[in-house]
């Protein structure tokens, strides 16, 4: 773990240890077990650094230059840190490499906004007045974040944080550390005062809870599911602490009958198969128009059945391991209740002998909108669909979910695609495409998806707070005249 600037074992000399999904469970990773009392000591780091350290009070322009440092020190480790991402995760290392590269540039966008975040100034409230609105730091912010994109969703938080002048205990999930442990050296290596960056590798209860819980962090900020996020979400609400929430999602991907085919089967099958399926943004449900249907998962199966999966170390691979064995139980068992409800098993439909956790691409039809494979997240490659006549109606099924993560439509009239999306209640959408992202746009949840954004200016937003300052000239008229 990484506190005030040190490398530290957990108190208690305990460890956590982490088996490649893809490699029979060969041990890949190793990191401290942290107890409560060891997340006290990052925060109170963290706390340190923000009261009394420098950080908060440098320049952006200072900010700035060690936010750059960290973006260059990180692409000049990509491969590094892509096979520690590839085999505590399981994802294919081609990808693993792309995702690093996409972190250094959230980086490098970080570092530019960092010298330019501004306040207000409100020159017409009287003549004898000025108003001023500075942005301050938020100060103590603890990031907990999931298993499926460690580098990412870290990198979408802690430049944004840090940017603004908080400082920051990140606690990854207990399944995937290394890469996390590994972003803080490379801050620390590039600068970054001690106590700015610290990460403490533990289990949800305690490490990720005493983070929301302790007094001393003025935020939390959360990604993973639901369940968690919602007492998440209670404990910040009997503290009044800022939150941030990030959570599941059951993404639409809405097919009109003009689409480009090609593109829109190749699309579906990224959209549902990426990182296999593991993935908050999934295009999960496939809203197809009922004349292109056949046509469209005609070729949505040619490239399910052709498409490489399997050990994600192998540079050809497209689909890698599920990230552990009851994970993939719980995929199958979404599968198996989609045949028991009556929906139809296109291709796919099992897990797939091999020396890791691999489950088959799986393509449903038939899908009603009241089964569970259309309504629950099932976070594994798995493909629901379902077919609709009028865009009225696929409005409709696009907005039937309790989620609202993203959404996709597909259609070559661009008039169509965007009245479309524009009536969709999801925070992250695509036209003509999938699971594309950049820093300069914001992402974030409607409805059970979460609360909050990140990325973009709004995501440095997230990481501010705002002090109206009200300046009189001159002699204020008396309040008491006696
Ligand atoms: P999870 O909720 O089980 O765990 C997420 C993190 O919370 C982990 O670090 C875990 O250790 C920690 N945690 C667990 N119990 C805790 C507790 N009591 N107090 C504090 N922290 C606790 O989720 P997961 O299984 O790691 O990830 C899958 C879920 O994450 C999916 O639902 C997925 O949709 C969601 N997700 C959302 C986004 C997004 O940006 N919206 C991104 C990725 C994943």
């Amino acid at each position: 773990m990484l506190i005030g600037g040190k490398s530290v074992e957990a108190q208690s000399g305990k460890r956590i240890e982490r088996g490649s999904p893809g490699h029979s469970g060969a041990i890949v990773g190793s990191w401290p077990q942290a107890s409560a009392d060891d997340v006290c000591l990052a925060i109170g780091a963290a706390r340190e650094a923000f009261d009394v350290g420098p950080w908060p009070r440098l320049s952006g322009a200072e900010r700035s230059a060690i936010l750059y440092r960290i973006a260059e020190l990180i692409e000049a480790r990509v491969e590094d840190l892509a096979i520690a991402e590839c085999l505590e995760v399981g994802k294919p290392i081609a990808q693993a490499r792309g995702e690093i590269g996409y972190c250094a540039d959230m980086w490098r966008y970080a570092a530019g906004q960092a010298r330019a975040l501004e306040g207000q100034a409100h020159n017409a409230i009287g003549d004898d007045r000025l108003g001023l609105v500075l942005r301050e730091a938020v100060g103590v912010v603890g990031i907990i974040t999931p298993w499926n994109f460690p580098f990412i969703i870290a990198s979408e938080r802690v430049p944004w944080s840090i940017g603004v002048g908080c400082t920051v205990v990140l606690k990854p999930s207990e399944l995937t550390s290394g890469t996390s442990v590994m972003m803080a050296e490379i801050a620390r290596d590039a600068g970054l005062p001690d106590g700015v960056f610290n990460v403490v590798t533990g289990y949800g209860d305690p490490a990720g809870q005493t983070l929301a819980e302790d007094p001393g962090t003025d935020m939390v900020a959360f990604t993973g599911s639901v369940r968690v996020g919602t007492r998440i979400g209670e404990i910040a609400a009997r503290q009044v602490k800022r939150v941030g929430l990030e959570l599941g999602g059951k993404g639409p991907q809405v097919v009109f009958a003009d689409a480009d085919l090609d593109a829109a089967a190749d699309g579906i099958a990224y959209g549902v198969y990426h990182n296999a399926g593991q993935c908050c943004i999934s295009g999960s449900r496939l809203i197809v128009h009922e004349d292109i249907r056949d046509e469209l998962l005609a070729r949505v199966i040619d490239i399910s059945r052709k498409v490489t999966f399997g050990d994600p170390l192998n540079e050809t691979t497209k689909i890698g391991a599920m990230i552990s064995r009851a994970h993939l139980d719980k995929v199958d068992g979404y599968v198996k209740s989609g045949r028991d409800a009556g929906a139809e098993v296109m291709i796919g439909g099992n897990a797939e002998a091999a020396d890791g956790l691999y489950y088959a691409p799986t393509v449903f039809t038939g899908v009603r909108p009241d089964m569970a494979i259309a309504r629950e997240e099932i976070f594994g490659p798995v493909l629901s669909t379902i077919g609709f006549r009028t865009a009225d109606e696929a409005v409709a099924l696009a907005n039937d979910s309790e989620y609202g993560l993203s959404a996709s439509v597909w259609s070559r009239d661009l008039e169509n695609a965007m009245q479309t999306i524009r009536r969709v209640r999801a925070g992250r959408c695509w036209v003509n495409s999938v699971i594309d992202g950049t820093p300069e746009l914001p992402i974030g949840g409607y409805k059970k998806s979460g609360v909050g954004r990140e990325l973009g200016r709004y995501g440095f937003d997230e990481y501010s707070q705002f002090k109206g300052i009200h300046v009189t000239f001159g002699a204020p008229p008396r309040w008491f005249t006696g």
